[in-house]
């Protein structure tokens, strides 16, 4: 092979979570120290770089067929790497299968560039003792947001997930290095922190042993950051000092992710989630109790093994109960050497589409009340930016993503908080004018 530094140009495509759209920001500043720019065609592109994801047999699909596409261009001479969670999983089987790649990539390896634009490195798959991370150079795509990562991997063995496998076991970042990045990221303007981990709230610092909580509360107290996020809690992992840091800090936002994946604890248990209906829903209470205003999102599956229509029905009904704003919900799908192989096939395939819709139908009259239930309020909105398709529009977020469109008649700088009182609900955003 030969060193890959001739064509200096790349791109970039990104399947996947928040931890993949990170891990593409981290490879894309590390490209360009080192004097690469990156296009929007990989057309233009002498580096084609696909950042996939596993977590649905889905998205390996589409890479595959991807890959296929990809031999033009690699025969005008451009160099394909594959990194991400399929890159970890197929690894050689890549290689077997698409001889036109020239690397494959982990997540572990994100930090190590180098090894692989030499072209000396095709395959890089093991998890690296030292998970390097220069924070400094993550090219990061808003001017007002920077996400974080805290904790890589996952040491939950939840049933139908691949994660475990593609990530590795659970290594959280020390708290001062977090803090670092995040007094940094507020150096360059931007003022909300989005704290990123497969099981975010299972962060242990292996310096000192502080908790997510210790880590909530070090960075809400940085001076300059409006608003911290974080994703994705694991409902065992949320604990009272967790919830009491939320309550403490008001630049906390009230709103969390929260997956349930079912509302039936006979499938939670086949599941290996950790916790029971009745356990899920004691911990809305406890936040809500905490905060009456919070509000939730969450992940569900649909079809799992073994799913009868009383197991869906509980699902359905758990989600009228919490009437989460947000929901990310799909079918199960077998994922290779995931326990969840040996509790028998998926349940019928028309079975879980006709589940799926009636989960879409449900949420999506919630979302529209939801959304109804702000018109007359006044929320703050961090103001992010004009809109898409109107310059004389403002545009920002609620505390719970809802995306704000909004008149202001100067608009206020990039990353100010902004009280709007709502107007309309739209079809997935809000309307209205701003009060201050
Ligand atoms: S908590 Fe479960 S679903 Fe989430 S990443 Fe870990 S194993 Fe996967």
């Amino acid at each position: 092979m030969t060193a890959r530094n001739d064509l200096k140009t790349y791109y970039i495509e990104t399947w996947g979570c928040q931890m993949n759209d990170l891990d593409t920001q981290r490879l894309s500043g590390q490209l360009k120290l080192r004097g690469y720019r990156r296009v929007s065609s990989e057309h233009e592109a002498g580096l084609i770089l696909l950042n996939t994801c596993s977590v649905r047999e889905k998205s390996e699909q589409k890479m595959f067929s991807e890959l296929g596409r990809l031999r033009a261009a690699k025969e005008r001479g451009a160099t394909i790497g594959i990194c991400g969670c399929v890159a970890q999983q197929e690894g050689e089987a890549i290689l077997a299968r698409a001889p036109h790649v020239d690397f494959v990539m982990g997540p572990g390896h994100v930090g190590y560039i180098d090894e692989i634009l030499k072209g000396t490195t095709r395959i890089a798959v093991e998890f690296p003792d030292d998970r390097r991370y220069d924070f400094v150079s993550i090219d990061r795509p808003s001017a007002v947001r920077a996400q974080v990562t805290v904790v890589e991997g996952c040491n939950k063995n939840c049933t139908f997930c691949i994660v475990p496998t593609t990530r590795g076991r659970e290594v959280s970042r020390p708290l001062r290095d977090i803090v670092a990045e995040c007094e940094h990221a507020v150096s360059t303007g931007r003022v909300e922190i989005e704290l990123l981990g497969q099981t975010v709230n299972a962060y242990a610092c292996p310096e000192s042993g502080g908790d997510f909580a210790s880590l909530l509360s070090a960075v809400a107290r940085i001076p300059g950051v409006l608003r911290v996020r974080f994703m994705t809690s694991h409902p065992a992992e949320v604990t009272a000092p967790m919830i009491a840091a939320m309550r403490d800090h008001e630049n906390i936002c009230r709103y969390i992710h929260l997956p349930v994946q079912s509302g039936s604890s006979a499938v939670l248990r086949r599941m290996k989630r950790l916790y029971s209906r009745e356990k899920f829903l004691a911990i809305v209470c406890e936040l809500r109790e905490a905060m009456p205003e919070i509000r939730f999102s969450t992940d569900v599956i649909v079809g799992f093994p073994g799913e009868t229509d009383d197991d869906f029905a509980g699902t359905l009904s758990l989600l009228e109960q919490v009437r989460f704003g947000a929901i990310y919900a799909f079918k199960y799908s077998e994922r290779p050497g995931t326990a969840s192989l040996r509790l028998g096939g998926p349940v019928d395939d028309a079975v879980s589409t006709e589940r799926l819709n009636r989960v879409f139908e449900l949420q999506a009259r919630i979302e529209r009340e939801t959304l109804e239930g702000f018109v007359g309020r006044v929320v703050p909105v961090l103001f992010e930016g004009v809109s898409r398709n109107d310059a004389a529009i403002c545009s920002g977020k609620t505390e719970d993503s809802w995306t704000v469109n909004f008149i202001r008649p100067e608009h206020p700088p990039t990353g100010a908080l902004i009280g709007v009182r709502i107007d309309h609900a739209k079809h997935h955003s809000l309307f209205g004018e701003a009060v201050t």
